[in-house]
C-alpha cells in the first residue's frame, strides 16, 4: 500500500515527535467518521469527543498532510470575504450571526493550545499592511465594520507606526489585530491529534476514504477496511478529489507557495519584525510572512489556479520577498514548498449536509486557520441538534465556477490576473 510522507518543508523538518498511526485494516463502528485529519477534521473530532461522541478519523496520508500542516501559520480572523459582502448577499440576520462568529476561531485555537498544552510557538499579533491609500481606507472601514460586530481590539497604524512594526518601505499604514497571531501549523495539528487520542478518539493514517455508501447507517470504505457510522464529516478540503462529486463543481483547488530562509539571527530578525507579529498585505494576490521560533523568515504568496505544482517555487516567491525586504538579498532559502487550499466563487466556506447524516465544511478560500477551528465547533453543534450557527453557514449561496471543470481554471486565472493588475496599478 502507498505510504505518503509529509512533503519536504520547514514544518516537517521541525515537527514535534508524533506516534506512527496504523492504517485501517478492519471493519469498525463509530458514532462519527471524520474524513481528513486537517484542522477541520481534528477540530470537529475534538469538539465531538468532548461532548461524548465516539469518533474515528480517517486520514489519506498523515495528520496535517494538507494545508493545515503547510500554511503560513497566520491566525487571521474573519473570513476570506468580509461581513458587509455577506450582509448584502444574505441579509442582516444571517450576517449578524456570522459576524459575531468572525473572531471565534482564534479564541478556539488559544483555548486548545492552553487546555491540551500544545507546543506550537503561539504568538499574539497580526498586521494587515496597506500598500496604497485606497487599501488604507478599506482597513479603516473594515475596522468600523468589525467593531459593529463586537470586535474591538483593533488598532489602525499610520505610516510612522507601521515602520515600528515591520521594516518594509512599501506600506502607507495598516491595522494591528492582537487577537490575530501565528503558530507552527503542523505542530498545532499534531497537538490536536494527540488531544483527540487522549479523549479516546482513533486516527488511522494512510487510510483514504475511497467510497461512501450512503444509507441510514452510512459506511466509509478505505482500501483495506470500512467504518460504519451514524454520521460522516467530510473534511478533505482541497485534497478530497471526487469523493463527493456534488461538491466538486462549486469549488476549485488552488496552490500557494511558501519559502523559509536560513536562520536570520536575533538582531536581523528583530530589525525586520521587532514585535514578532505576522504580516499580510492587502493585495488580492497577497504576500504573507512572519518569523519562525528559530528566527527564520517564512514568506508566502502567489496562487496557482487548478493546483499544479510549480517547478521552481523559490524563483516565484523569492523576488516577492526581496521586494518587501531588499535587505535579505544575501540570505539563503532553506525550504520551499507548495500546498493546496480550496477556492469557492464567493470565497466563503462551502458548508452543508447531504441527506441526514453526511456533513461537510470546506473551501474557506485562503484564510482558513481560524475558520476551520470554528467549523469544528459548529459542525459538532449541528450533530448535537443545535444547528442555528451551522445553518448560518450552510445557507450561504454557492455557484459553479464559470466554464465548468474544463475551463474554470483559465477563467479564475483571468479573474486573478485582472485583480493582480489592479493591485499593481493601485486602483
Ligand atoms: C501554503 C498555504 C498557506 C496558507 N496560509 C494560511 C495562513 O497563513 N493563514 C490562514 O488562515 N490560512 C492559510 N491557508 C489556508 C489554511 O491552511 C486552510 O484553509 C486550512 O488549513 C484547511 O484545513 P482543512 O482541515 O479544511 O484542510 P486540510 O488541512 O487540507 O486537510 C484535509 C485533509 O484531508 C485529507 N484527505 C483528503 N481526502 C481524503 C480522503 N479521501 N480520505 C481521507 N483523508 C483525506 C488530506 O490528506 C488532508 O490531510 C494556507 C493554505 C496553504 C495551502
Amino acid at each position: 500500500m502507498a505510504n505518503t510522507p509529509y512533503p519536504e518543508s520547514y514544518y516537517a523538518a521541525s515537527a514535534n515527535a508524533a506516534p506512527a498511526r496504523p492504517a485501517l485494516q478492519d471493519d469498525v463502528e463509530t458514532d462519527v467518521c471524520v474524513i481528513g485529519a486537517g484542522y477541520t477534521g481534528l477540530s470537529s473530532a475534538l469538539f465531538l469527543l468532548e461532548n461524548g461522541f465516539k469518533v474515528t478519523v480517517l486520514e489519506a496520508a498523515k495528520v496535517g498532510f494538507g494545508a493545515s500542516g503547510r500554511n503560513g501559520g497566520q491566525i487571521v480572523n474573519s473570513y476570506s470575504r468580509d461581513i458587509d459582502v455577506i450582509e448584502r448577499s444574505v441579509g442582516p440576520k444571517q450576517a449578524q450571526l456570522l459576524g459575531q462568529m468572525a473572531f471565534e476561531g482564534g479564541r478556539i485555537i488559544r483555548e486548545r493550545v492552553a487546555k491540551y498544552n500544545i507546543q506550537c510557538d503561539l504568538k499574539d499579533g497580526g498586521v494587515f499592511a496597506a500598500i496604497t491609500d485606497k487599501q488604507m481606507g478599506h482597513l479603516e472601514s473594515q475596522k468600523r465594520l468589525w467593531e459593529r460586530f463586537g470586535h474591538t481590539q483593533l488598532e489602525l497604524l499610520d505610516q510612522r507606526r507601521i515602520r515600528e512594526v515591520v521594516a518594509c518601505d512599501q506600506y502607507v499604514g495598516g491595522m494591528l489585530d492582537m487577537s490575530g497571531g501565528h503558530i507552527h501549523p503542523l505542530n498545532l495539528a499534531l497537538g490536536e491529534a494527540a488531544a483527540v487520542e487522549s479523549l479516546g478518539g482513533t486516527i488511522y493514517e494512510q487510510s483514504p476514504a475511497v467510497r461512501i455508501e450512503r444509507s441510514a447507517n452510512p459506511v466509509v470504505h478505505t482500501p483495506q477496511g470500512k467504518v460504519r457510522a451514524k454520521f460522516i464529516i467530510v473534511a478533505g478540503n482541497a485534497y478530497i478529489g471526487n469523493l463527493v462529486p456534488e461538491l466538486a463543481a462549486k469549488s476549485m483547488p488552488c496552490g500557494t507557495q511558501v519559502i523559509t530562509t536560513e536562520p536570520l539571527g536575533d538582531e536581523l530578525a528583530k530589525r525586520l519584525l521587532p514585535q514578532d507579529y505576522c504580516v499580510e498585505d492587502c493585495n488580492y494576490l497577497l504576500d504573507y510572512y512572519r518569523l519562525s521560533a528559530d528566527k527564520r523568515l517564512i514568506f508566502g504568496g502567489g496562487v496557482v489556479y487548478g493546483a499544479r505544482d510549480p517547478a521552481n517555487i523559490e524563483a516565484i516567491i523569492r523576488p516577492k520577498m526581496l521586494k518587501a525586504f531588499p535587505q535579505l538579498k544575501d540570505v539563503k532559502i532553506d525550504y520551499a514548498w507548495t500546498g493546496n487550499f480550496l477556492l469557492t466563487l464567493s470565497r466563503l466556506p462551502q458548508v452543508g449536509r447531504l441527506g441526514d447524516n453526511i456533513y461537510y465544511s470546506q473551501g474557506c478560500s485562503g484564510h482558513g486557520v481560524t475558520y476551520t477551528h470554528l467549523a469544528g465547533k459548529v459542525l459538532a453543534e449541528a450533530l448535537r441538534g443545535q444547528a442555528e450557527r451551522f445553518d448560518a453557514f450552510a445557507d450561504l449561496p454557492h455557484y459553479p465556477f464559470p466554464g465548468g471543470q474544463l475551463l474554470r481554471t483559465p477563467f479564475a486565472a483571468l479573474g486573478a490576473w485582472y485583480y493582480g493588475l489592479r493591485d499593481k496599478l493601485g486602483v
